[in-house]
């Protein structure tokens, strides 16, 4: 599988919409205007803080990050996480080497060298680091119908908030 970040956004999109925990109960619903509205937030945030270091802007707000070069977790492909309340940032550099890296697309391996592609990781972390404690969580924009049975429930989708981290760090490196 591609990783999104090298997708253009259609593709991008529908990938994140499938990872999403709702998946099966959202897939006939047109979500294109919502999905829009979480890129364009993302794009619109990184336009602020493009050009500019992004270890820097970790520094600015006391954010750590450390590489564990220890868990691998076939079969739950996390590749980084943030504590936001920690301000702790982690890299799975296991997951990142076996599965990540190998799936990078040719046109874009440029990003395969360890620097690039670990500012790949904190670069989107920083931007649900920027949801938490500056402008909020895509997701609570606007709460989707989900059908469970016959009962309708307003859920958030996190694959929005996703959405518009990967659409952050597209901007934020021009990665087109
Ligand atoms: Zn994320």
């Amino acid at each position: 599988m591609i990783p999104s970040i090298f997708l253009n956004k259609e593709e991008l999109i529908n990938q994140e919409l499938k990872n999403d925990l709702y998946y099966d109960r959202i897939k006939n619903i047109n979500l294109s205007d919502i999905t829009s509205i979480a890129w364009n937030r993302g794009t619109n945030e990184a336009k602020k803080y493009k050009n500019q270091d992004i270890n820097a802007l970790l520094k600015k707000e006391g954010l750590n990050f450390e590489i564990n070069n220890v868990h691998y977790t076939p079969g739950y492909m996390i590749f980084s996480q943030i504590i936001v309340n920690e301000k702790k940032i982690t890299i799975y550099m296991k997951n990142i080497e076996k599965e990540f890296i190998p799936s990078i697309p040719e046109k874009y391996s440029f990003w395969k060298a360890g620097d690039r592609l670990i500012n790949l990781f904190l670069c989107h972390e920083y931007y649900h680091y920027l949801e938490y404690y500056y402008i909020g969580l895509t997701s609570n924009i606007e709460k989707v119908n989900v059908k469970f049975g016959f009962i309708n429930v307003k859920k958030q989708l996190n694959s929005l908030n996703e959405i518009a981290a990967h659409a952050f760090v597209k901007e934020f490196y021009d990665i087109w």
